[in-house]
This record gives structure tokens, C-alpha cells and sequence, in this order.
């Protein structure tokens, strides 16, 4: 498994080389076309049910086959369906009742494989029944090339399809489209100027040095001088004033903080790898020996950074992982779920390295072992990218705050736990490969309040961690928070009864409000006309001023629009509480929302922050007005459905906003079609965020009620980042070429985020430009730059450090599935997009096709029968299945278009762990919890039930089945359910009782209700969108809702899991 071949060949030439590549910060103002395409989608809205449950469409659905909202469907993937249609259909809905414990795959095999599923000829593709699949010529127009567009154009991974540049944002990362002057207060400038911190060339050590000290071995030739006599001093060099961990919450396992751990210079001790020996903190005697070996100059640490004995024994480490090795046939192996949640897989590093890893919750790669060359990896068929979410919400992290943040000349890295020392006055970029001076500053530890030990720095500790920014990171004073609400108070938003709520939720939250004194906040509402409030200080009530011309909104008296939130605290509460009764008698039905949207983009200019918009219905007058593309009656037969924009003015107005730092979070709140895949681009281009509340009413809908509430609660109070850019760097040779989220693209890898918050994911594509051959390790590092509600600006570091291997079978053994899966989902709804979705779809399929194809002909030496997969993606098959049945690329059902937007718009947003759960959710059974493995939380005990296949199979009559998917959650309570779950859990004395659905668990004082109620509440913890809950009988009507998420069973439109598996069998073994 290891690579003999390529450990010994660490080029020296590699190492020194100083590169002048990774110019920093470029300073110009954006542009655009960048942005990838998003959409987003949203729940059900139409749905049959009272209470309209989000996700409601089903696949499966004879339900409400006639509805005639829907007619979203993909046309294609539909009517190849019906080609489909074949006795065994029947199969897959309702064992359930039957024999709910049958295995009944057991009993299909066979048989079934020589029946028309399992189609004889591999050309033959369309006749056979597993063309539902596939479009007449799959595999060659279908499948997307991971890597780099080759020559020169940056512009498309898509590379068969997509034609179609523009719209789809994101999706082109053209170095040549620089969007001109948004007038932006160029933030990237501040970043630029960091170039000026360059590090103080070889300044003299204090003259006094540690007198307990032993004495320090004479320095590298060339290196500065380090006198063994120095004694410490106190008063000598300036001293950073640092730390300390504060903040947030957070996963324990964060920052592998490691304070014992110190790594010492050079690689002068054989038995370890160089770098990284681990000496006892204060016991300084070993030392002397280490530096004794740099006489040689630079000669010792030609090396490659990490050095090449530190990888042989870390290669080694793969029989860590036998598991890792096997090789799985999919046919014969059914259970390949894990019981527990799936952990990220761990880089194959030396456990010193990996201790001060990033945590894969906040960075991680789709391939843990980086191919070396392009070619290898083009060979794998798998994905390169990584996926990130920088603004987690931590428990822990680790602050610095001190004038000199130390960065790599060249490339404008942050110092990081994996670049290497050469000594103690120069470091080598891991990145860039530069070989940089340590700056004095650097050399004394705030935490040790030692001199000279700068491997001990936090900065060299944590490969997570918040800087402190100067004024070099600045180009204006940070901006206050500024809070602007646009209000739709037309008649239909008044029928919603949504602005009671709002402004009640923003009353209890006040105070809340991520801010400072500084902080400030304004109000606009319209329907057909646009009325703005003058909370001005003195005045004894707000004031109402109304624009009608809304073909030229200007903005009356600007300067008491926006007001101080302390200073008129009591005029901002006057407003809230009355403007819900404002509007009740309006029968005003327009809605000018494009000029709304202007006019609260001039107010915010000046400033930059934060607009909200609630929005009930189709814009209909002035700039922006959209016209309805639902086409109900096209129904399957639509060709097109409508996910790309209909208008730019959405897009272009988000550009300004970006330009102005202002970012706009759109509340969407409507039972009708309202073009969200136009509306949306006011989001996504301006790094907002979309919630989506499909027949949102305060009456009739209580669960979106309590949706709207809670999420709002989380929205108002959530941490939140201002005037934001992030850039992401990766090692020389490695390049990233096209973004995913919410954002703008400035130039060509710099991020505008005018507001980040922490409920926002990323993820970028990556291809292998350059050969890593000579490199044993790469290194990724994202650096975000944020103004906080504080008014500080800062810098939040995250670094991650990979392997990198020569041979196929390694790429495939490091591959994490999720990462993957999540990565594919992204570029699918860009394909969708620009393409179709129908193509979109072909791909995942053709991407589990192909990398299972290479895996077996490239890595496999025996021909064996079934479909072989390595372990680590045991669980790809399953996982793109349950992609094509999720509400973004599903077919052969009634996806509502917004709602289907709306679940784009997710996968494209959502931090992967989000990502996943709403692809293929997770099913517990809970009425028989038990503490045994429970958590302890806060003297709380949060059960932790296995998690099950998604199959009817593993339901049973007598049991509970909690169904969690992400934003909904289901508990399925079967017909002979326990007596005591009925009575303790549910309050119902026997089953006959039990409604047909709940919406909410009783508060009951047992144990049992403890439990499921802790864990419930634990699962919902610090999501982004609030989960509701729905419990139902076996007769509710919301039971197809949740067969729905029954990924593994076959449903009237998709394949079963092992229906599917026999067709990848099938076209990876022709
Ligand atoms: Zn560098």
C-alpha cells in the first residue's frame, strides 16, 4: 500500500524553490458571472394535507397524481418511466402492511435479473428497462470531467453539456470575466496590504535570552545568528498580546489543541519524522542536539517539508485501517449502513500531523489521498474538492490578537501547524514552498511567556484559529451592523398574517441582535407603492413616508431611516407593535418589489449590512416584475422547466449590493408559484441566505408557523459577519476552479461575502495542474475576513493537510463518500441548469458507473462476479440513488418548481452535514430507547438509537420509527405499538386514539418522554433550518410522505436500491 517507489524521491529542488505565483489580493472589483447557479426549492407547497408539510411531493405518489398544481416534472425522466412500468412494481410501496419484516429483495433477485430490468445488451441502452436512467446515448454525453478544463479555458467542468455560461453563475469560473467598478469600497485592497506586514529580515534576538535555558546549538549557516547566551528578558521585544481561547461553542474535537505537543526543528532526529518530534514543552535539553545539525546550511532541509521519513511511517499507517481494504461486493453485502452517524474518513497521516487537523466538520476533501497527477486522478472517476463550512458555530477557537500576523511573503499564507521550520528564524511555506523569515515578534509565546519557541504558538498549534486583524486588514473603519426589514404588506401578505409574527419575533429579539452601540436598523414597506419610517429622535411617533413613483425610488430624508438602535429603542418598538394593524384593511394586491428592493439598496449603501425581505407573492409591477411560468397544464409533457432566472435584474441588483457590502436574505412566504429561481439571485449573488414558506398562514398552517418562529429566532440572533471576503489556497500544483454557495466571485479565487453567517456551506472543485510527484503532503487553507457585530475585523484561519499517493487504489481507499456525494449534488444542480435536468441526472448515475468501471479494471486483478466496490464507497450507490429521489433532481413526480429551486438552493447553501441528511435522512426507532450508549449533555441523557436502512423492511407494526430529514421530521407510530410508548410518550391511551397526525410531542413527565424528547431536541440543535415535526398512524395521510424517504425501495418513478445496484452491475461489467 505504501508507495516505496515515490518515498525516496523527495527532490530537493522542490523544496527551496521560492515561488513567485499566489499574488495576493487583487484588488479590482468584481465580478460576476461567476456565481454558480443556485435555485432553490422549497416544500410543498401544495401540498393535500391541512398542514402543508414541506416535502411533501411525493415520488411515489398515486396520491394526488391529479392535482393540478403540479406539472413541474421533468418530462424526460417521466415519460421513460412509464417505459418502466412492470409487474414487480407494486413491490415497492406498501410491504408495510403485508409483512413489514419480509426481506423481500431476497426474494426478487434472481428472478428478477433475468426479467427486463436487467437489460441484455449493454448498447441497447434506451429499450432496456433500465433506461429510465439513462438518455439515449448515456455514457458519452453524460458523465462530467472532474478535472481542470484543459487548455486555457477555466470556464466549464461540465464539459459535454453546458453551453450556457451566464445565467448559471457560478458555475463559470472565468478568469476572464472581472466584472468592473462596483463601486465597491474594495475590501480586497485591505488584504492586499498585508503584503506590507513583510517580516522583519533577521532582526537580532533580544540580547537576553532564557536563563534556565540550556544553550541553544550554533544556527544553519546563512541563518541568523542566535546567540547561546541570550537570557530572557521581560522588557525587551514587543509583546503580542495574545489569546486565548474564547468564544462560542463547539465540538470538542475541534481544534486538536494540543498544548503537550511541540514540534521541534529540522529533521536531525532519525527516529522521527523531522518536524515533528515530540519533545517534553519546557525541557529544553534536548534541543542542543537538534540544532547542532543545521550546520549545514539549507542543504539538511532540502527535503520536502514534511520529509520523507515522516511519510513512510504514515503510510504504513494504512493497515490501520484493514477495514479500509476490503473489497465489497455489493450483490452479497446488504448491510453496509453504519449504526452511527458516518464519520469523515481520516487522512492517512502520521498521528502527530493528524492531531492538528482541521476538523472535518469545517474542511474537508472529497479524496484524502491527493492523486499526484492529473492523469491519476482522471483515472479514478471521482470528484476533487473540498467542502467547507468556515463560520461554524464554535465552542472553542482559539484568538490571537498581536501587530504581526505572520504570513508567507509570497503566497500570502497564514503561518499554520504544517509548514516547516527550518530553524528558529525561518520557516518554509507549505503552500508556496518560500522559505520566510520568523518574525521577532513571533518568537515569543504568549501562552508559555517564553522566548523562542515559536513551534509553540498557537498560530503553529491550531489548524483552526481567529486572528485579530490590524489596520493594514482595513481599508475604511469597520462597519457598524446595520439591520434594514423590507416588509411586503400588500393584501396577500396581510392574509398570511405573517407580519404579526415577524414583528413579535423581532420585538422578543431586540435586544438580541448581534451588535454593538454602534448598531442600526430600519424599516421599509410596500406593496404598490414603498413606504419608508422616519424613527428620528424627538419625534413621538414614527413617521410614515410614502413613495408611489416607483419608477424612479428615491429616498426621502435618508439620515432618519436608519437610526441608532439604542438611542430609539422606544420609537423602533412603537413601530413593530404597530404596524402589523397597519395594512389590515389594505386591498392593495401589487407588488413592487424590484423598486423596494432598490430603494432599500440605496439606503444601505453608505453603510453595507444586512436587508431581509418577506416576500408573499410574484413581484408584479415596476423593475423586476415577473410573470408566472407555472405551466399547469404542461404537466410531464413540459420540455423545459424553469430553473434558470427569467430576469437579470435580480442578479445585477445583487451585484450592487455585493459592490456596497450589503447582503439580502429573502423570506419567501407563499402558496403560489413565485419564481423563486428569479427571485432567489438577489440571495445568492449577494452571499444571503433563502428561507421558504410555502402556504405560510398564521391560522391554517400552525407547522410553518412554528417553522417561520424558530427560524426567525435563529436568523435574528445567529452570529453574523460583515463586509466579508474569503479566499481559499491550496499547495502549489493543485488549483481550484469553480465555487459553490452563495457569494460573488471578485477575481479570480477571492470571495465577496458581504455578510457570512454560520449556517452557510461552501465547496469548490479542484484539478492537479502541476505533477505532485516530488510531494508527499498538500495543504489546503481557507482565510475569511469579517468584520464582527463587535466592530472588529478578523480573520478566521482554517488549514487542512493531506497525503498525497501515486496509485489508483490508494485514491479510491482514501475516498470520503459524503464529501463526494455532496460535491456531485452541487455540481448537478449547475447541470441542471445549464443543461437539463435529466442530463443532471445521467451523470450521478454515470459517475458511480464510471469510478466503479475504473475501480474494477484498473485496480481490481481478479475478474470476479458482482459489483466490487472498495469500502470506502460502499455507500456511493446508495447515495446518489438517494440523490436522484431527493426533491431537487427527482422525476416522475410533481415537484412543485419553487419548491424544487428551493431544495437546490439548499444543497448549493447547506453545510454538507445538512446536505446529507436531506438526501438520505436518517430512520431511528424510538419506542424502545434505552440510555444504554447514551450522551450525557448538561446532565441531559440523549439517547443514541442505530441508525436503520431506509426500507420498509426494517419497519415493524409494533415499533416507532423516527424518520429525520434534515428540515422535516416524521414519527411513524405502527398499529400495534407498544401500550407503554402510547401512553407515556404519546398521551394517548391506546392507538385507536392516536389523530391521524400530530405536530407536536405531548411534554409528559416519564422517563420515556424525557428521552425522545431529549433526543429530538438534541437532533434539531443548532440546525440552520428548524425541523418540524410530524408524528403519524400508520392510516395518515402523510405516510406516503414518509415512504417517500424510503430511499432503498422501489417507488412507481425510481428503481430500489437493488434494482439500481444490478443496473450499475450491468454497465460496469460490459
Ligand atoms: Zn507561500
Amino acid at each position: 500500500m505504501a508507495q516505496p517507489g515515490r518515498l525516496g524521491a523527495s527532490s530537493p529542488a522542490q523544496n527551496g524553490a521560492v515561488s513567485a505565483e499566489g499574488t495576493p489580493y487583487s484588488n479590482g472589483p468584481v465580478q460576476n458571472t461567476l456565481m454558480h447557479s443556485q435555485v432553490l426549492v422549497s416544500q410543498g407547497y401544495s401540498s393535500p394535507f391541512p398542514e402543508s408539510y414541506p416535502h411533501q411531493i411525493p415520488t411515489k405518489t398515486p396520491l394526488n397524481p391529479a392535482s393540478g398544481l403540479s406539472n413541474y416534472g421533468d418530462s424526460q425522466a417521466v415519460s421513460s418511466l412509464n417505459s418502466y412500468q412492470r409487474p414487480g412494481q407494486t413491490l415497492s410501496r406498501l410491504p408495510l402492511e403485508p409483512n413489514p419484516v419480509t426481506p423481500l429483495q431476497n426474494t426478487i433477485p434472481l428472478s428478477r435479473m433475468s426479467s427486463p430490468p436487467s437489460s441484455q445488451t449493454p448498447g441497447a441502452i434506451p429499450a432496456s428497462s433500465d433506461s429510465f436512467l439513462y438518455g439515449p446515448n448515456p455514457s458519452l454525453s453524460s458523465n462530467w470531467h472532474y478535472g481542470h478544463p484543459q487548455v486555457g479555458s477555466k470556464i466549464n467542468h461540465f464539459v459535454p453539456v453546458s453551453t450556457q455560461p451566464s445565467l448559471s453563475g457560478n458555475t463559470n469560473l472565468s478568469r476572464n470575466n472581472q466584472c468592473t467598478s462596483l463601486g465597491a469600497p474594495s475590501l480586497q485592497n485591505n488584504y492586499m496590504k498585508t503584503g506590507s506586514i513583510s517580516p522583519p529580515t533577521n532582526q537580532p534576538l533580544p540580547t537576553i535570552f532564557q536563563p534556565t535555558r540550556a544553550p541553544i546549538g550554533p544556527p544553519p549557516s546563512g541563518g541568523p545568528p542566535l546567540d547561546p547566551q541570550r537570557k530572557i528578558s521581560n522588557s525587551v521585544p514587543p509583546q503580542p498580546q495574545v489569546i486565548s481561547t474564547v468564544n462560542q461553542e463547539a465540538s470538542s474535537q475541534l481544534t486538536n489543541q494540543n498544548p503537550k505537543m511541540s514540534r521541534n526543528v529540522g529533521y536531525s532526529y532519525p527516529s522521527l519524522p523531522p518536524g515533528y518530534q515530540n519533545i517534553s514543552p519546557p525541557n529544553m535539553s534536548e534541543r542542543p542536539s537538534t540544532t547542532l545539525q543545521y550546520t549545514s546550511g539549507l542543504q539538511p532541509f532540502s527535503q520536502s517539508p514534511l520529509g520523507a521519513n515522516h511519510l513512510t511511517t504514515s503510510m504504513g499507517g494504512l493497515s490501520l485501517h484493514s477495514e479500509g481494504l476490503r473489497v465489497i461486493n455489493l450483490l452479497q453485502e446488504r448491510n453496509m449502513l453504519p449504526t452511527a452517524s458516518l464519520k469523515a474518513p481520516v487522512p492517512n497521516l502520521h498521528e502527530d500531523i493528524q492531531k492538528l487537523n482541521c476538523n472535518p466538520e469545517l474542511f474537508r476533501c472529497t479524496l484524502t489521498n491527493i492523486p499526484q497527477t492529473q492523469t491519476l486522478l482522471n483515472k479514478a472517476k471521482l470528484p476533487l474538492g473540498l467542502l467547507l463550512h468556515p463560520f461554524k458555530d464554535l465552542l472553542q477557537l482559539p484568538v490571537v490578537t498581536s501587530s504581526t500576523i505572520v504570513r508567507c511573503r509570497s503566497c500570502r499564507t497564514y503561518i499554520n501547524p504544517f509548514v516547516s521550520f527550518l530553524d528558529q528564524r525561518r520557516w518554509k511555506c507549505n503552500l508556496c514552498y518560500r522559505v520566510n523569515d520568523v518574525p521577532e515578534e513571533f518568537m515569543y509565546n504568549p501562552i508559555t511567556r517564553v522566548y523562542g519557541d515559536p513551534l509553540r504558538r498557537p498560530e503553529v498549534q491550531n489548524a483552526t484559529i481567529e486572528f485579530m486583524a490590524p489596520s493594514e486588514y482595513m481599508l475604511r473603519p469597520p462597519q457598524p451592523p446595520v439591520y434594514l426589514f423590507v416588509f411586503d404588506v400588500s393584501h396577500n401578505a396581510v392574509v398570511t398574517g405573517y407580519l404579526n409574527l415577524v414583528c413579535q419575533s423581532l420585538l422578543d429579539n431586540l435586544d438580541s441582535l448581534p451588535g454593538n452601540t454602534r448598531t442600526k436598523i430600519g424599516f421599509i414597506t410596500f406593496d404598490s407603492t414603498i413606504h419608508f419610517y422616519s424613527l428620528q429622535e424627538g419625534l413621538s411617533q414614527p413617521q410614515m413616508l410614502i413613495i408611489s413613483d416607483i419608477e424612479d425610488v428615491f429616498i426621502p430624508m435618508p439620515e432618519n431611516l436608519l437610526v441608532n438602535l439604542n438611542e430609539n429603542k422606544e420609537l423602533i418598538q412603537d413601530l413593530l407593535k404597530t404596524l402589523p394593524q397597519m395594512f389590515t384593511k389594505s386591498l392593495e394586491t401589487q407588488s413592487a418589489l424590484g423598486p423596494a428592493l432598490q430603494s432599500a439598496y440605496k439606503l444601505m449603501s453608505p453603510t453595507g449590512g444586512r436587508i431581509s425581505v418577506f416576500q408573499t407573492q410574484l413581484p408584479s409591477i415596476g423593475v423586476g416584475a415577473l410573470k408566472s411560468r407555472d405551466e399547469p397544464n404542461q404537466r410531464s409533457s413540459a420540455k423545459e422547466i424553469h430553473l434558470t432566472p427569467s430576469t437579470d435584474f435580480y442578479k445585477k441588483l445583487a451585484l450592487d449590493c455585493s459592490g456596497q457590502q450589503v447582503a439580502v436574505d429573502l423570506f419567501l412566504l407563499s402558496g403560489q408559484y413565485s419564481d423563486l429561481a428569479s427571485l432567489g439571485c438577489i440571495s445568492r449573488y449577494s452571499a444571503g441566505s433563502v428561507y421558504y414558506y410555502p402556504s405560510y398562514h398564521h391560522q391554517h398552517n400552525p407547522v410553518q408557523v412554528e417553522k417561520l418562529q424558530k427560524e426567525l429566532k435563529r436568523y435574528l440572533t445567529r452570529k453574523i459577519g460583515f463586509e466579508a471576503v474569503m479566499r481559499i489556497r491550496c499547495t502549489k500544483g493543485l488549483s481550484i476552479h469553480t465555487f459553490h454557495g452563495n457569494f460573488f466571485v471578485r477575481s479570480t479565487d477571492l470571495l465577496s461575502l458581504p455578510n457570512v453567517n454560520p449556517d452557510a456551506g461552501y465547496a469548490v472543485q479542484m484539478s492537479v495542474e502541476e505533477n505532485l510527484t516530488d510531494i508527499q503532503v498538500v495543504s489546503f487553507q481557507s482565510a475569511l475576513l469579517y468584520t464582527s457585530s463587535k466592530g472588529e475585523r478578523r480573520i478566521r484561519v482554517h488549514t487542512m493537510c493531506l497525503p498525497v499517493v501515486s496509485t489508483l487504489n490508494e485514491v479510491y481507499l482514501g475516498a470520503d463518500v459524503q464529501a463526494i456525494t455532496g460535491l456531485l449534488a452541487n455540481m448537478a444542480v449547475d447541470r441542471s441548469i445549464s443543461a437539463s435536468l435529466s442530463d443532471a441526472r445521467d451523470a450521478l448515475v454515470n459517475a458511480v458507473i464510471d469510478s466503479l468501471s475504473a475501480y474494477r479494471t484498473s485496480v481490481l486483478s481478479s475478474q470476479q462476479p458482482g459489483l466490487l466496490v472498495p469500502f470506502s464507497l460502499r455507500l456511493f450507490p446508495l447515495f446518489v440513488l438517494a440523490l436522484l429521489k431527493q426533491k431537487s433532481f427527482q422525476t416522475g413526480t410533481i415537484a412543485h418548481l419553487d419548491e424544487r429551486v428551493f431544495a437546490m438552493c439548499q444543497v448549493k447553501n447547506q453545510p454538507l452535514v445538512y446536505l446529507m441528511l436531506m438526501t438520505h435522512p436518517n430512520l431511528y426507532r424510538v419506542d424502545n430507547l434505552s440510555d444504554e450508549g447514551a450522551l450525557n449533555i448538561n446532565d441531559k441523557t440523549i439517547p443514541q438509537p442505530s441508525i436503520l436502512q431506509l426500507s420498509v423492511e426494517k419497519l415493524s407494526r409494533d415499533g416507532a420509527f423516527l424518520m429525520d430529514a434534515g428540515t422535516v421530521m416524521m414519527l411513524w407510530v405502527g398499529k400495534n405499538c407498544g401500550q407503554n410508548f402510547l401512553s407515556q410518550v404519546l398521551g394517548v391511551p391506546n392507538y385507536a386514539s392516536l389523530p391521524l397526525y400530530m405536530t407536536y410531542l405531548p411534554d409528559l413527565d416519564t422517563a420515556e418522554s424525557a428521552r425522545i424528547g431529549g433526543f429530538i431536541s438534541w437532533l434539531r440543535e443548532h440546525r440552520p433550518f428548524f425541523p418540524v415535526l410530524y408524528i403519524i398512524r400508520d392510516e395518515s395521510p402523510l405516510k406516503a410522505t414518509f415512504l417517500q424517504y424510503m430511499v432503498e425501495d422501489r417507488t412507481e418513478s425510481a428503481l430500489s436500491y437493488y434494482e439500481f445496484l444490478l443496473h450499475v452491475q450491468q454497465q460496469v461489467n460490459k
